[in-house]
C-alpha cells in the first residue's frame, strides 16, 4: 500500500473533516455576531463526495477520522452519513467534533457505530449567563443535557474549553474540578485569532504556560505519558478520575509529529490549520478524476506540507488567519 507521507517523514494517518460551513450557535472566539458568509448548498461537499475522498485516503493509509464543522449536526441526514462511512473495512475510527445542541437524541445510535469512539463536546463555560454571552444563542439547557448524556454513554468524553482572556479564565480550575469524580478527559485550547472578524486582532495573554501555572496553582498535577502525534499534553490531578489537557493550538508546538491534513467543507485540502488550503478535491472529482487520479493527487500534495504551522502562516497567500474556524473545520 502506498501511503502518505510528507518531506519530513511524516506519516499522514488522520483527517480532520469540515461536514458543513454552516453552525446554529455564534461564538464569539470563532465568528462575528452577524455569523459569516454561507456558501451555496451546491459548493458543499456531498456525502458521496465525502465517502468516496475518506475511501481513497483509508487505501493510503489513513486510519481515523474526525467530523466537524460548522456543526456537523446541523447537516441534515448527519447521523445517516455515520452509518455510511461506517461501512469503511479500512477506517479505524470515527471521531466528532460538537457544540453539543443538537445531539441529545442521536446517541444511543452512535453508541452502536463501533468506529465512533469519543465526542468532543465544546463547553466554555459552567455559568449559564456566560454561556449566553460566549455562544450568543439560548442553548445551555440542551447542551448541559447532552454533556451529562455522553457522560453517561459508552463513548469517551472530551471536552474542549477556548481558554478567552477576561471571560472564562477564573472558570480554568472548575473545570479541572469536573475530573474529580468525571471519567473525562478536559482540554483547555489555546485562543487562535480563527474569529471570521477579517483581522488577526488577537493577543496571545493566555498560553500553554500560563494556563499550566493556573492549573498547578491549586492541583497538584502528574504529566502522562503522550499518545504519539497528541494534540494536548496531558496530566491528572491527584486522586482525579479523569485528565486534563492543553492544547498548544497557537504557540504550535505540536508540529514536529504532525499527522494531521484537513477537508473543508467545500473540499480544500488543507496540509496544515494555519495555511490557506493548497488545491479543491471537489472540483478534481466534479471534473471526472478517478480513485486512482485522486491518490496519486494526494500523494502529491502531502509533499508540499509545511514543516510547521509558522511556516505554513508565512507562507499564505490570502491574508493573515482571521478566516472562521467554522469555514476551515476545527
Ligand atoms: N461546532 C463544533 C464545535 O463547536 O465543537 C465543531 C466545529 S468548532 C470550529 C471546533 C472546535 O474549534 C471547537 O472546540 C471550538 O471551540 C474550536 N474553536 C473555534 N474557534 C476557535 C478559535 N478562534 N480558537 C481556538 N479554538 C477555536
Ligand atoms: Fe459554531 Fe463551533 Fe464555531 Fe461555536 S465554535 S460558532 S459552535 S462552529
Amino acid at each position: 500500500m502506498q501511503k502518505l507521507v510528507d518531506n519530513f517523514g511524516r506519516q499522514i494517518n488522520y483527517v480532520r473533516l469540515a461536514v458543513t460551513d454552516r453552525c446554529n450557535l455564534r461564538c464569539q472566539y470563532c465568528m462575528p455576531a452577524k455569523g459569516i458568509d454561507i456558501v451555496p448548498r451546491k459548493e458543499l461537499l456531498t456525502y458521496k463526495e465525502m465517502y468516496r475522498i475518506i475511501r481513497v485516503l483509508t487505501e493510503l493509509g489513513v486510519q481515523k477520522v474526525r467530523l466537524t464543522g460548522g456543526e456537523p449536526f446541523v447537516r441534515k441526514d448527519f447521523v445517516q452519513f455515520l452509518e455510511m462511512l461506517s461501512f469503511n473495512d479500512l477506517l479505524e475510527t470515527i471521531n466528532i467534533t460538537t457544540n453539543g445542541a443538537l445531539i441529545a437524541k442521536h446517541i444511543p445510535t452512535l453508541e452502536k457505530l463501533s468506529k465512533i469512539k469519543s465526542i468532543n463536546l465544546s463547553i466554555d463555560s459552567l455559568q449559564s449567563e456566560k454561556f449566553h454571552t460566549i455562544t450568543r444563542r439560548d442553548v445551555y439547557k440542551e447542551v448541559f443535557e447532552s454533556f451529562e448524556l455522553l457522560e453517561q454513554s459508552s463513548l469517551d468524553l472530551k471536552l474542549n474549553v477556548v481558554v478567552q482572556s477576561g471571560f472564562n479564565t477564573d472558570e480554568i480550575n472548575d473545570f479541572v474540578r469536573l475530573t474529580r469524580d468525571k471519567a473525562i478527559a478536559v482540554r483547555f485550547i489555546e485562543e487562535m485569532p480563527f474569529n471570521g472578524k477579517g483581522q488577526r486582532s488577537l493577543e496571545e495573554a493566555w498560553n500553554f504556560q500560563r494556563i499550566l501555572n493556573e492549573i498547578s496553582s491549586e492541583f497538584s498535577l502528574t504529566k502522562l505519558p503522550g499518545a504519539p502525534s497528541e494534540t494536548s499534553r496531558n496530566y491528572r490531578a491527584a486522586n482525579h478520575l479523569g485528565t486534563v489537557g492543553i492544547i498548544p493550538a497557537f504557540t504550535r508546538t505540536i508540529c514536529n509529529d504532525c499527522n494531521r491534513i484537513r477537508l473543508t467543507s467545500t473540499g480544500l485540502l488543507k496540509n496544515c490549520l494555519f495555511d490557506d488550503g493548497v488545491f479543491n478535491i471537489r472540483d478534481f472529482i466534479r471534473e471526472g478524476a478517478s480513485n486512482d487520479d485522486l491518490k496519486q493527487l494526494f500523494l502529491q500534495l502531502v509533499k508540499q506540507k509545511p514543516k510547521n504551522g509558522f511556516e505554513a502562516e508565512q507562507n499564505r497567500k490570502r491574508g493573515s488567519v482571521s478566516e472562521s474556524m467554522s469555514t476551515i473545520g476545527g
